[in-house]
């Protein structure tokens, strides 16, 4: 139809269907001719189909695409997560059997803001003071009890605590693919076998094996690693963060829980080993659990040891997924824009791979320009997208950097010449005041100060602000709010369901 905008997106994993999903609602592409988005996929390629863990944004998320949280969790077989538990990050298991945890959960600290609660618990003797979440928040509570973070009849995607979810990766692309299909998206099974320039620096059409060539005004590539377009077509450099952050392979497996009814973990469970770390993430009959490493300080036979003494048996199919870390600066060129594993990736660390994803559709939305050049939305969409990559390198490599471990992948993630100068000036600041909203620009941002705070403090980092104890003269009062937070915590404890029986009710 003339005048009509095309859209091709190249892959069917999350970044494909996800995006589908977001551009065909915010177009509102079921009441109106003026778009067609078409999806093609090649299945016999599949789909990565790792990726368990999410943020909290996934909920305005589905939200916004229409899908329903009952359904969404019977559909992915997803779990409530409150945030991520951090084991044996500060020091190696001790030989009396003593390990270090600490929690980042999703909600803020209570008072974070302006001088609030943080320096009262900064002054607070080291020896004697509770954890910094334990302090701070009531969800520490809430989890430690294996409680919900919500009843089941409070409104969908809300409730008093802030959550995500653990999901089935492969379930959660099925999903999304049938709602974009709902809402008007077109699925092509084929595989994309060629691309011609433009000439501009963007893509005149592409050639399929099965359906020939398809020409479009906007061609967004979720290809994934292969990164067809961007990057083998297009040749748009991929920026390594190799020399920040050192893990580029993993193993990951899935095995049964323990118990098809029993208690699930309503946190991902990170634990470090002696080159990376491995994440644990219970689904509602399924434990996802992989092992993160770093290849140039572990072979894969070590790391494959390393899962098995975690699982504590090896009836289970593990499969090796290497990695580069690092991301493409300029993601949009001429008319070709990346989404997902495509655009980059850093580390599963934080669960950010789903995030970056909505945030990139959303500025896609946002900036696409219903006629014209589409230069200045490239311009503007690689600019935040580059902050934001650059800036989670820094707070990933902030969990790093701190840990007083001894194997030398540790040793070399805390060499000051492996520190990005952005995270090196924050910590030389943060050693006198803790982090502060006005330390970050919010667009670039995926965590906030208190993030930071959560994974400074939980990593024993010291804030001195002995020289200014007299700027804080309201003990009593802070003491006051520390016991109401504790009671607070108390009573959501008492009132929340089990993690498990949160989700038995929404499955009905
Ligand atoms: C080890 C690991 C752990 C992770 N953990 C998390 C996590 O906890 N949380 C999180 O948010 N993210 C995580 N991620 C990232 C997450 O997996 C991805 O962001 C997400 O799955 C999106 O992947 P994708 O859609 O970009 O790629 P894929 O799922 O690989 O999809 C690529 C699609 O492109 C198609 N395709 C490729 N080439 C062609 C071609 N020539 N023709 C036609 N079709 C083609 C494929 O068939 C497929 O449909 C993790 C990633 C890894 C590697």
């Amino acid at each position: 139809m003339q005048g009509k905008r095309r859209i091709l997106i190249v892959g069917g994993g999350t970044a494909g269907w996800l995006t589908a999903a977001y551009l065909a609602r915010y177009l509102d592409l079921a009441q109106q001719a003026a778009f067609e988005i078409t999806v093609l996929e090649s299945p016999e390629l599949g789909i990565i189909g790792v990726g368990e863990g999410a943020f909290p944004t996934l909920r305005a998320t589905l939200a916004f695409i229409g899908i329903e949280e009952r359904d969404f969790v019977r559909a992915t077989s997803a779990t409530f997560k409150q945030g991520i538990r951090f084991d044996d990050w500060l020091h190696a298991p001790l030989p009396d059997g003593t390990r270090h945890h600490f929690l980042h959960p999703f909600e803020a600290p209570l008072d974070a803001e302006g001088p609030g609660l943080v320096p009262y618990w900064l002054l607070q003797p080291e020896a004697t003071r509770p954890a910094f979440a334990a302090a701070m928040t009531i969800q520490n509570r809430v989890v430690e009890q294996g409680r919900a973070p919500k009843r089941a009849e409070e409104d969908a995607f809300g409730g008093p605590l802030p959550y995500a979810y653990h999901f089935d990766a492969t379930r959660l692309a099925v999903l999304l693919q049938a709602r974009a299909i709902e809402l008007g998206v077109g699925h092509l099974e084929g595989r994309l076998i060629g691309v011609e320039p433009d000439g501009k620096g963007g893509i005149a059409h592409v050639l399929t094996r099965e359906h020939g060539a398809l020409e479009a005004d906007l061609y967004v590539d979720c290809s994934g690693f292969d990164a067809a377009l961007i990057g083998r077509a297009l040749g748009s450099p991929f920026r390594s963060a190799r020399d920040v952050l050192f893990t580029d392979r993993a193993l990951a497996c899935k095995i049964a829980a323990d118990a098809p009814e029993g208690p699930v973990q309503p946190v991902t469970i990170a634990a470090a080993h002696g080159a990376g770390w491995t994440w644990d993430i219970g689904l509602q009959a399924t434990r996802g659990i992989g092992c993160v490493y770093s290849s140039a300080h572990m072979s894969d036979e070590a790391a494959a040891a390393v899962l098995r003494a975690h699982i504590g048996h090896d009836r289970y199919t593990a499969r090796l997924i290497p990695f580069e870390p690092g991301f493409r600066p300029a993601q949009w060129a001429g008319n070709c824009v990346a989404v997902g594993l495509s655009a980059g990736f850093l580390e599963p660390l934080e669960a950010t791979g789903v995030l970056l994803i909505e945030t990139a559709v959303a500025m896609i939305a946002e900036l696409f320009p219903f006629a014209g050049p589409m230069d200045l939305a490239a311009h503007r969409f690689n600019a935040r997208m580059t902050a934001r990559y650059e800036r989670i390198v820094d707070f990933l490599k902030l969990h790093y950097c701190l840990s007083r471990r001894e194997e030398p992948f540790w040793r070399d993630n805390a060499d000051p010449a492996s520190i990005p100068a952005s995270l090196a000036g924050l910590l030389d600041a943060w050693r006198h005041r803790p982090p502060s909203r006005f330390d970050f620009v919010i667009d670039h941002e995926s965590f906030a100060y208190f993030n930071y705070q959560y994974i400074l403090y939980g990593m024993d980092f010291v804030t001195d602000l002995s020289p200014a104890r007299g700027a804080f003269p309201n003990d009593a009062v802070a003491m006051r709010r520390f016991a109401q937070i504790r009671r607070f915590g108390e009573q959501a404890v008492a009132d929340l369901p089990g993690h498990r029986e949160l989700i038995g009710q929404l499955r009905g």
